[in-house]
């Protein structure tokens, strides 16, 4: 016979607390980049970005790798990192994305002309 006690245990959990801006030092509350300061009826606005470089190695059984990563606000990378890479003449490129709840998935991604 094995008889179980319930037990409560002090746990430390680490959650994020806010994402800065590694260019303006802007603070982000959690992870939202105040995305919830302009609220849309019945729903809410999406205000991510991710400047990230990857590259390692995959074999069958595994792999190793490494990132490079910034924290950028959504300001900083439409008015500097895009103004610094237009000015460089790269053309961006721009998606119209369309999401459906009911089926979780990306439904459409299309090209969007971008001046
Ligand atoms: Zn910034």
């Amino acid at each position: 016979m094995r008889k179980f006690k319930t037990e409560q245990k002090m746990q430390e959990v680490k959650t994020l607390e806010y994402i800065q801006c590694d260019l303006c030092k802007r603070k982000a509350i959690n992870d939202d980049w105040q995305a919830k300061d302009f609220p849309i009826e019945g729903g809410f606005q999406v205000n991510d970005v991710t400047v990230e470089f990857r590259e390692g190695k995959v074999y069958p059984e595994g792999g190793h790798g490494t990132t490079l990563s910034v924290d950028i606000c959504p300001d900083c990378f439409k008015e500097k990192l895009l103004l610094w890479l237009r000015g460089q003449g790269v053309v961006i490129k721009d998606k119209l994305i369309v999401w459906l709840k009911e089926q979780g998935v990306q439904v459409t991604e299309e090209d969007w002309d971008h001046p």
